[in-house]
């Protein structure tokens, strides 16, 4: 439905928007997720109608029916990406078109209404218009968008939705990790996987992150910041995190990371740092790596560093590896060379220090 993509959107100001003095305390600080905007956007879709009704209004509670289904049954989606504030004070998206593609596609696979790619990115824009004073100014700080979608029919059948309700909102943010954590301690989940074989693996739904806090809870009680996954066949091969992909640096400097088999979700920092690897003229094999691998690779040296990625956490170098009754370590099991290259990299171009070769950086 073309007409969908040209919606525009009315814009309702909050009347009464956090006090200035209550704000700057709020971002001196803000840590990740906590930290809210003043405004919201809501899109709504019904089947034979399409997307009505753009919005950028006051942020509120919802009021949903108890019997919504994606109350019951789950068919919820959502993507995440951040707004930067750039290096002359001007703020940018990085990649939203990428986000955008993504979440249509994780929208085909819960079955549920495509959002047009346009709308899903003037709706970001709208946002970090309406919310640009919530930049907080501390170093690595940024504006997190969540774009979300619920399934808000009244119906207890299972089946998919006829309605839907689209929504973004933003949150101040600064690390991801507290401290900004040198390197992670990883643990490796035996008795719990994350996706299978034509599961939803590779779809950013709700779901996939519920069932995987078991794991993420054992990886805490262990003394692990993270969990990573391997594949439900076998349970030999490395899959990515809960919440970010995986790559591994070799002596010969050549990169590895899992390839996107259907059953990990293809990060967009994931294809950015794969593209900016080959630039620097270094080798990046998309193939799987086995745990036993990745054991014998740290023991023996083979393997120099190995680093986690993802938007909320840029690039995090992995320290220590533990399962039960195992525990290695990478290299220095601190941030090694190619994983720092890497990361001020990618940083430098999302904060427009550096040129962007490759159209990545949308100017807001
Ligand atoms: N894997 C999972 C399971 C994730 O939730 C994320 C974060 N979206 C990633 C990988 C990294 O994706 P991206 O680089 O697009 O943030």
């Amino acid at each position: 439905m073309a007409a969908d993509s040209n919606l525009s959107f009315a814009f309702d100001p909050h009347a009464d928007p956090v006090p200035v003095s209550e704000r700057d305390q709020l971002l001196a600080n803000p840590g990740f997720g906590r930290v809210f905007t003043d405004h919201m956007v809501t899109i709504r879709y019904a089947d034979g109608r399409g997307w009505h009704d753009a919005k950028v209004h006051p942020r509120v509670p919802l009021q949903i029916d108890p019997a919504c289904s994606v109350l019951h049954y789950a068919q919820e989606i959502f993507e995440g990406l951040k707004a930067y504030r750039l290096a002359d004070g001007g703020a940018a998206l990085f990649r939203p078109e990428a986000n955008a593609r993504r979440f249509r596609e994780s929208a085909e696979r819960l079955a549920m209404a495509q959002l047009p790619e346009e709308l899903f990115l003037e709706s970001c824009r709208q946002l970090v218009k309406a919310d640009r004073d919530w930049f907080p100014q501390i170093e690595g700080g940024s504006l997190y968008l969540r774009p979300f979608m619920i399934a808000s029919e009244v119906f207890l059948g299972v089946k998919p939705s006829s309605e839907y309700l689209y929504m973004v909102i933003a949150s101040a943010v600064g690390a991801y990790f507290k401290g900004g954590a040198p390197a992670v301690s990883l643990w490796v989940s035996q008795d719990f996987t994350r996706a299978a074989p034509g599961g939803t693996g590779a779809a950013k739904c709700g779901g996939n992150y519920a069932a995987s806090l078991l794991a993420q809870s054992e990886a805490i009680r262990n003394g692990c910041d993270q969990v990573v996954f391997l594949d439900a066949a076998e349970r030999r091969w490395i899959e990515e995190l809960g919440g970010m992909n995986v790559f591994f640096v070799m002596d010969d400097g050549s990169l590895v990371t899992p390839p996107l088999s259907g059953t990990i979700l293809p990060g967009i920092t994931r294809d950015s740092l794969i593209t900016l690897a080959r630039g620097m003229g270094l080798t990046v094999r998309e193939e799987r790596y086995g745990i036993d691998q990745w054991r014998a690779d740290a023991g023996s040296g083979r393997l120099r560093e190995a680093f986690a990625c993802g938007t909320a956490a840029v690039v995090t170098p992995i320290g220590t590896v533990r399962a039960p009754g195992v525990e290695f370590t990478i290299g220095n099991a601190g941030p090694g060379l190619v994983t720092e290259k890497l990361r001020s990299a990618l940083v430098d171009i999302q904060r427009g220090i550096a040129p962007d070769p490759h159209g990545w950086v949308e100017r807001l």
